[in-house]
């Protein structure tokens, strides 16, 4: 599944082919995929000139010149792939640019989704309504002690509910906490301000070198049937149960609200 680095490597890879751009050709090959896709999607952006890129909690965001913004999220398996060589099954959405370049949305699930939003509306958008702020820097201690006060379900379940933080997924959950020494099982509301500290300052450093690692494979893009976004990652903990921990303890796994969390009880307190 994507997490905020895949998609935030995707969104810097559609920059290089989409920004400045203009829209010439836009085909729905079919009418949904979690939702149904807006019924004028191809009328409202064939023509539009793309203004620049973004991105807010997992998912992508196009803006154009028509004051509208193209939202799209990957869901379970979504992928973008640039200038195939052919169209393959699952490729449900077809953009192609004034510089020939075309981008299939690929997505065998169909978890994913595709919106147009009013540009200027885009905060009061439901699904962006309720989100918390950003983990890549917008987060800190003092407003993690305050948002976890009093909170006695676990810290890794806090740090998954998108209302504290928006788009940290389980993966970079286990590794921020992890490089905190936070063992995962811990009260929200009881860790210190300097416990939290720590926390805040170590889930960006982990988003980054993520991010870093899945830029250093967008060249890969390039080449013909490229697909954006997924990378090999080495992480300290996740799926790692039973593996040495850096420390010289050994990873364990636990299933918590129904996931798999990966930490290390030696230096995770
Ligand atoms: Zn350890």
């Amino acid at each position: 599944m994507p997490e905020l680095p895949e998609v935030e490597t995707t969104v810097r890879g559609l920059a290089n082919v989409l920004d400045g751009r203009r829209i010439v050709r836009v085909e729905a090959r079919r009418e949904d995929l979690r939702r149904a896709f807006p019924k004028d999607l191809g009328q409202r952006l064939t023509g539009a000139r793309v203004t620049g890129l973004g991105r807010r909690a997992k998912y992508g965001l196009i803006h154009t010149d028509r004051a509208d913004t193209m939202v799209f999220h990957l869901g379970m398996s979504g992928s973008w792939r640039i200038d195939h060589d052919r169209l393959e099954k699952h490729d449900h959405l077809l953009i192609e640019t004034d510089a020939g370049r075309r981008l299939a949305l690929h997505d065998p699930r169909r978890f994913g989704s595709v919106d147009l939003v009013v540009t200027a509306e885009l905060a009061d958008w439901p699904a962006f309504k309720a989100l918390g702020p950003e983990p890549t820097g917008e987060v800190s201690g003092a407003w993690l002690k305050q948002r976890l006060a009093g909170r006695k379900a676990p810290v890794k379940a806090m740090l998954m509910d998108q209302r504290v933080i928006a788009g940290l997924g389980n993966i970079y959950a286990c590794e921020a906490l992890h490089r905190a020494h936070i063992d995962p099982r811990k009260a929200a509301g009881s860790l210190s301000r300097a416990r939290l500290d720590a926390l805040a300052e170590a889930i960006p450093i982990v988003l980054d070198e993520a991010i870093a690692a899945g830029g250093s494979s967008l060249r890969d893009f390039v080449s013909p049937d490229g697909e954006l976004g997924y990378f090999a990652k080495d992480f300290a903990v996740y799926d790692r149960e039973g593996q040495a921990c850096a420390c010289g303890g050994k990873v364990r796994r636990i299933v918590q609200s129904g996931r798999s969390t990966f930490f290390c009880p030696r230096c995770q307190r």
